[in-house]
């Protein structure tokens, strides 16, 4: 693969994104003359700018609302973005454009942090909320620890069944109540908290000692992050995946892991 010329971040909307960030903090680290930066790319110019990038030997991330799309775009996908269908990373090869999926390794390596810095192994039951493109990441991760039970709960109830069907591990289940009574770990992969101060669920419902892992990030850890720490259950918000993800992205662009901790120190500002 040729170096990156270019490195642009594909979503819409954009601008909350720290991967320009941490991106930018790992390239000076490394002293790779590049700019990482994030494009504000509608819907309907999507292909126009992939064109563009090909052109430039561009590389990069993709957030909402491209990933499926950019994922269908590909001339090769990874394996780990088949089974989770959608690309959150690319570049091209010989004019192909490539595509994986590294908030699958993001989450997973956040998760297994999580639980062995508090001496737990990887959970048995989990309960995911949501079913979009970060869902589809998580339940891909899960799928993979062998022997994990996956309880799926979205608002639209067959976006759920529709997750779940794609993995042995996974079921849907449509009462949010019972979706987590028994889970020993809860994610949160819907954008509830991101911009306004509501719980995904209230943390009265979650089983005693459950972990909670929120995929949302801001500034001073989310709303259901800070009210489930302050009753003592083990909480992470989406910062190490997100730096976990895109340091496995930087890996894929340039062959070699960045400095994660440069990442981190430019993460917390
Ligand atoms: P998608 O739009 O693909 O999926 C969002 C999911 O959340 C859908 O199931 C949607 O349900 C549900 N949802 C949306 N709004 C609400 C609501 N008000 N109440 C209940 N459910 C709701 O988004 P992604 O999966 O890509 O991203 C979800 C969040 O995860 C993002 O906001 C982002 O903050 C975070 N994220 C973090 C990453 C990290 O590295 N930490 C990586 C990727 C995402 P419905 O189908 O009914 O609309």
């Amino acid at each position: 693969m040729k170096t990156p010329e270019r490195l642009v971040l594909l979503g819409h909307p954009v601008a909350h994104s720290l991967s320009p960030t941490i991106q930018n903090a790992a390239l000076a680290a490394a002293k790779i003359p590049l700019h990482y930066s994030a494009l504000d790319v509608a819907p309907r110019d999507l292909n126009a700018v992939v064109g563009e990038l090909r052109k430039e030997t561009g590389a990069g991330n993709v957030t909402i609302p491209h990933k499926q799309t950019v994922f269908a775009l590909c001339g090769r996908v990874t394996e780990v973005a088949k089974t989770a269908r959608g690309v959150n990373t690319f570049w091209f090869e010989e004019g192909a454009l490539v595509g994986t999926n590294t908030d699958v390794g993001g989450f997973d390596h956040a998760t297994r942090n999580l639980m062995s810095e508090h001496g737990r192994p990887l959970p048995q039951r989990v309960t995911l909320l949501g079913a979009g493109g970060s869902a589809a990441a998580v339940a891909t991760a899960v799928s993979g620890w062998g022997g994990t039970a996956l309880t799926v709960w979205s608002r639209t109830e067959q976006s759920a069944s529709n997750l779940a069907q794609r993995f042995d591990c996974a079921r849907a289940e449509r009462d949010l109540t019972v979706a987590v009574r028994d889970a020993q770990l809860v994610v949160n992969a819907t954008p509830i908290g991101l911009r306004d101060d509501l719980l995904p669920i209230a943390i009265e419902l979650l089983a005693p000692g459950a972990a909670v892992i929120d995929l949302v990030y801001r500034a001073g850890a989310t709303p259901w992050v800070r009210a489930a720490r302050a009753t003592g259950l083990v909480a992470i918000d989406g910062l190490p995946m997100l730096i976990e993800q895109g340091a496995l992205a930087f890996e894929c662009w340039f062959g070699f892991a960045p400095d994660r901790r440069v990442m981190w120190e430019a993460a917390a500002g």
